[in-house]
């Protein structure tokens, strides 16, 4: 999928940062060593995602990372096992039923 630059969410600007390398070094120091398809850093307002990978997974990573995005902003709880089950199948439903807004 081509990346949007930029994903608002409420009142915060999030700048969407492509990454060719197929997996992304966390910049969260209590995830140094881990390797991610995207990130979104909130005090940073960024995001980013690897391109690496299908049109598919780009995409779910997009959304799952707007997700984190979210519900940061909300306040509320997003460990990645409820994000990831919730962007996977958020995704397939919006593909499947193909809803655009
Ligand atoms: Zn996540």
């Amino acid at each position: 999928m081509k990346l949007p630059k930029k994903i608002r969410v409420d009142n915060y600007t999030y700048k969407v940062v492509p990454i060719k390398n197929q997996n992304i070094i966390s910049s969260n120091k209590r995830h140094k060593h881990r390797k991610l398809m995207g990130e979104a850093n909130f005090p940073k307002q960024k995001i980013r995602i690897s391109t690496a990978w299908s049109r598919d997974e780009v995409a779910e990573t997009l959304l799952h990372e707007i997700i984190h995005c979210c519900a940061e902003r909300e306040g509320l709880p997003h460990d990645e096992h409820y994000v990831g089950r919730i962007s996977r199948r958020l995704y397939q439903v919006l593909k499947d039923n193909h809803l655009k807004f």
